[in-house]
């Protein structure tokens, strides 16, 4: 925005502004962008139509996924863009000293390339898991992980502050903190891939739960009986939507994990192709699926209900039989949710993490100008 227009908003003179734009572009927080003068063009007197923004160099933020079988990260600098993205095949048991060792050494490698300029800010991480507000990774059953304390480790290696995050969680925030022109009151978030994660934005904020476990959906209860779940539970959402579920519907065996990733690619196009089996295979991950939609649309009344994950590939050839099928099944008169794919792709958690970061760090709640700068 302009100075005058973050004058009005902020209810500040345009004197304060100035100086306040004047000591925080000292510090490469903010820049002006002028437009590009189109030739015989007459200025608008008044308006000379430089906008404050914030400068790409001001900080940057990593995002680390730690998956199954899979690491990917993801480099954000100050003005949100995203200048780097790697994605690493890794033991699908590592443990969480590999795990770090794999982001201290990213993060080095980074800083060798001269990628953030000795400005890394904050490194955000996801588990696929169960994870405490400070940093604690209680139970993480799909890696073997319980009670490490995962932040702890990773400051004593890459030395910036760390969060970690579910990593629902944070593609669901990431999803908002990038899209702030979408409606941000009420979204449901849903990952399915080895798993099923989950998140909600509840009034532009992640629904945390009493000890910040909310969202579990993956766990919703959708028949008395059925396959093992993660959690040791029977009937779970989560094991009749997932990749092994998948697989089982297409009566194949589940690859390991870095080639079971590949799996919903190969069953979509087989659908497209006309196959049968696989076409049947999708239909069994849908009817689950929209039993766990229809609960999660009467608890939340979602504006949106996202769907992302390595099981993109089948849900884009159901989305439009979601859509319909939740829209018939719903309590009548209640709004029918839109349901999507999310935009950011594979590297939606790791992307999160690090603009769930961005934002501790502009949270003028407890922002602290002097440590940015
Ligand atoms: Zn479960």
């Amino acid at each position: 925005m302009s100075r005058a227009d973050a004058a009005r908003q902020l209810g500040l003179t345009r004197a304060t502004i100035t100086h306040l734009v004047e000591s925080l572009s000292g510090r490469n927080l903010v820049t002006e962008l002028r437009p590009k003068r189109q030739k015989n063009s007459r200025r608008e007197p008044g308006r000379p139509g430089v906008t404050i923004t914030l400068h790409p160099d001001g900080g940057y933020f990593l995002g680390a996924e730690i998956g199954v079988g899979v690491m990917r990260f993801a480099l954000l600098d100050f003005g949100l863009n995203v200048v780097d993205t790697v994605t690493v095949s890794v033991s699908p048991k590592i443990s969480p000293g590999a795990a770090i060792e794999r982001v201290a050494g990213h993060a080095r490698a980074l800083e060798k390339n001269g990628k953030f300029k000795g400005r890394l800010r904050s490194l955000g991480m996801t588990v696929p898991g169960l994870v405490r507000s400070d940093g604690f990774v209680v139970h993480l059953p799909i890696l073997g992980w319980k009670d490490v304390n995962l932040q702890a480790l990773a400051e004593s290696q890459v030395h910036v502050p760390t969060l970690v995050e579910n990593n629902a969680n944070a593609a669901a925030f990431g999803e908002a903190y990038l899209k702030p022109s979408q409606p941000q009151d009420s979204i449901v978030y849903l990952k399915l891939g080895t798993g099923c994660g989950g998140a909600a934005i509840v009034n532009g904020r992640l629904l945390r739960g009493a000890a910040g476990n909310a969202g579990e959906f993956g766990h919703l209860r959708v028949a008395a009986s059925g396959p093992q779940c993660s959690c040791g539970q029977v009937g779970c959402l989560e094991s009749w939507v997932n990749l092994a579920a998948l697989a089982k519907a297409y009566r194949t065996k589940m690859p390991p994990a870095e080639d079971g990733l590949s799996l919903p690619m190969r069953i979509a196009s087989k659908a497209v192709e006309g196959d049968r089996a696989a076409r049947a295979a999708i239909n069994s991950i849908a009817d689950y699926l929209t039993i766990g939609l229809l609960s999660l649309t009467n608890i939340f009344n979602p504006h949106t209900i996202f769907l992302g994950g390595a099981m993109r590939p089948v849900l884009a050839s159901c989305l439009e039989a979601l859509r319909g099928r939740v829209g018939a099944g719903i309590v009548p008169g209640m709004r029918v949710p839109e349901i999507r794919l999310s935009t950011l792709g594979e590297m939606e958690c790791a992307i999160g993490a690090a603009t769930i970061t961005h934002h501790r760090a502009c949270d003028v709640s407890h922002i602290e100008i002097a440590d940015i700068g």
